[in-house]
C-alpha cells in the first residue's frame, strides 16, 4: 500500500535538522560535517523535486442512530456530512456500509 506523507512537513524537519546540526558543528567544516550537511541537503532537493500526487485526507465517521419516538424505528445518518446510507432495493432498510455513499467518508465500527 502506498503511504502519503506531508511534504511540506517532512521539508520543515529536515531544515530544522540541518540547522541544529550546524548549530551543534558551531562552525566547523571537517568531512563529517560536510558529509551530513550534504546529506540533508541531498534529502531537502529530493522531497522538492518529488513528484505531487492527488490525493485528498481521508476522512472519518460514524452513523449515528436517531429514533423516532413515533414509530420507535431506529435511522441513522452520517456523522460528517448528516446524509442517510443508501437502503436495500428488496426490504428498504438502511444498508450501514462502510463507507458513506454520500461524502466517502470512511466509517468506524
Ligand atoms: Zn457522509
Amino acid at each position: 500500500m502506498t503511504r502519503y506523507i506531508d511534504a511540506d512537513v517532512l521539508l520543515l524537519d529536515l531544515t530544522y535538522q540541518k540547522a541544529t546540526f550546524e548549530s551543534v558543528q558551531g562552525g566547523r567544516s571537517g568531512l563529517f560535517a560536510k558529509g551530513v550537511a550534504c546529506g540533508l541537503d541531498g534529502a531537502i532537493q529530493s522531497v522538492k523535486n518529488a513528484e505531487a500526487e492527488d490525493v485528498s485526507p481521508v476522512k472519518h465517521g460514524k452513523w449515528v442512530e436517531y429514533v423516532d419516538d413515533r414509530w420507535g424505528a431506529s435511522y441513522y445518518s452520517c456523522s460528517e456530512c448528516g446524509k442517510p446510507p443508501l437502503k436495500e432495493e428488496r426490504t428498504n432498510r438502511q444498508c450501514l456500509s462502510n463507507f458513506c455513499p454520500n461524502c466517502g467518508a470512511r466509517m468506524e465500527e
